[in-house]
């Protein structure tokens, strides 16, 4: 009477949480044990933090300090086998 059928296959198991620092997962897609590729891109907290410089008079030079800190931007982590994006990581 057990449910024996419930599943098609192996539930793949959750992914994260993630950081800004790569992580070793197994990927979903191509299931290979793999340390996580990452990719930075300016987030939001990038722009806030450019508005917040800009707002507290700072040249214009300052204002794009922001958009060169990896710290202050998103991660997006993605298979380094197969390419698919596994997730990302927002500062906000
Ligand atoms: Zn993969």
């Amino acid at each position: 009477m057990a449910n024996s059928s419930v599943y098609p296959q192996v539930p793949v198991a959750t992914i994260g949480p993630f950081s800004d620092s790569p992580v070793q997962v197994t990927c979903p897609n191509c299931h290979q044990m793999v340390v996580t590729k990452l990719e930075f891109s300016s987030g939001l907290l990038t722009y806030l933090f450019c508005g917040g410089l800009l707002f507290c008079g700072c040249v214009l030079g300052c204002c794009l300090i922001p958009f060169c800190v990896n710290r202050l931007r998103d991660a997006t982590h993605s298979c380094p086998s197969c390419k698919t994006v596994l997730g990302t990581y927002k500062r906000l």
